[in-house]
This record gives C-alpha cells, sequence and structure tokens, in this order.
C-alpha cells in the first residue's frame, strides 16, 4: 500500500472498520490524509450523522447489505457520478 492513501482508500478502511478502533499504522495514514482532504472530512461528517441517526432507533447492528446502502448514499452526496457507476 502507498504511504499516502487516496480518498476511496479512506472510505474503504473507514466502512470495513467502521465499528473497529482505528488504531493500525495503516489507519493513521488514513486519520492524517483526511485532516487535510475536505473531501473526507465532509464523508466522515457524514458518516457520524448517519451512525448516529442509526443509533437513535432500535436497530441492532448494521447488517453487510445496510452498510452497502449506506456505503452507496453518502458516496452519492460526495461524489454522485462515482456512485452512480458502482
Ligand atoms: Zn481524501
Amino acid at each position: 500500500m502507498k504511504t499516502t492513501p487516496t480518498c476511496s482508500d479512506v472510505f474503504k478502511h473507514i466502512c470495513e472498520n467502521l465499528d473497529k478502533e482505528l488504531h493500525s499504522p495503516q489507519c493513521r495514514a488514513m486519520k492524517r490524509h483526511m485532516e487535510g482532504c475536505s473531501n473526507c472530512m465532509t464523508y466522515l461528517d457524514s458518516l457520524k450523522k448517519t451512525i448516529g441517526f442509526y443509533r437513535e432507533y432500535p436497530i441492532p447492528r448494521l447488517t453487510r447489505a445496510s452498510r452497502k446502502r449506506l456505503d452507496t448514499m453518502l458516496m452519492m452526496r460526495i461524489n454522485p457520478r462515482r456512485a452512480a457507476k458502482a
């Protein structure tokens, strides 16, 4: 893996580790990227809000399907053309 992750690396990684602690060197690289990238900051902000939304409702855990839907939804908000292709 490259030293500097791209936005899509960051997005993918966040989704894969949504409910894990982010302490690996890879995660630190992601965090460094996010701190300097408005695209990723927007994504992260949306993600936090969406997770907060899910937590307010009696959904015990994100299933794989709802995670995929969440990811698609957030992608559309940030990069509609790319999400349409996915
Ligand atoms: Zn980025």
